[in-house]
């Protein structure tokens, strides 16, 4: 066998194992093109939210490759000043799960969250949180108290920032330059 046809599968085990390490390696890149669409979804909710004339951020939370929630920011709308894309999306999941405790949840939101939403993601034990943007002026994750870091933090999710950064990061410029 010459080498593997990019999008078709080879499930027979004998072809499987001859190309063991190859497969493997093809396995992880689709997982890993698999693991980037929760922040695709992100961004719809992001660009949802600006039609809406708030600001862009959006967040969506997945468990087991399954999407338990998804949404926008509706500060706006809902004269709500905790209604950010993340805590709408925690209540939303807390809610579909029919507990407080979000475990094995990973939460995707376009850009770095703020103290508010750092520290109700540490409340509900999401496992692993995924950001795009950094926010140096009202980011608590990398920037500002650095919440998860602190000694007042008893859960801290893994996290890993700078996600589709420049896509997230766009979308909050181009929305606050239009609005000059
Ligand atoms: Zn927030």
């Amino acid at each position: 066998m010459a080498g593997l046809v990019p999008g078709i599968h080879v499930f027979a085990a004998g072809v499987y194992k001859g190309v063991d390490a190859r497969h493997k390696a093809w396995h992880d890149a689709e997982r890993a093109a698999v693991a980037a669409s929760p922040m695709q979804i992100a961004l719809d909710e992001a660009r949802a939210a600006a039609v809406r004339g708030e600001v862009p951020v959006g967040a969506v939370i997945v468990r087991a490759g399954d999407i338990l929630a998804r949404a926008g920011n509706r500060t706006l709308e809902l004269r709500d000043p905790t209604a950010h894309a993340e805590l709408l999306a925690i209540r939303a999941a807390a809610a579909a799960l029919g507990s407080e405790r979000l475990t094995g949840c990973d939460l995707y939101v376009t850009l770095e969250p703020c103290a508010m939403c750092a520290a109700a993601m540490s409340f509900a034990r999401i496992r692993r949180l995924y950001y795009g943007a950094a926010d140096p002026k009202g980011g608590a994750v990398d920037n500002g108290v650095r919440f998860f870091s602190s000694a007042s933090c008893h859960h801290r999710p893994e996290v890993y920032g700078g996600m589709s950064e420049s896509e997230c990061g766009a979308l909050l410029k181009d929305f606050f330059a239009a609005r000059r």
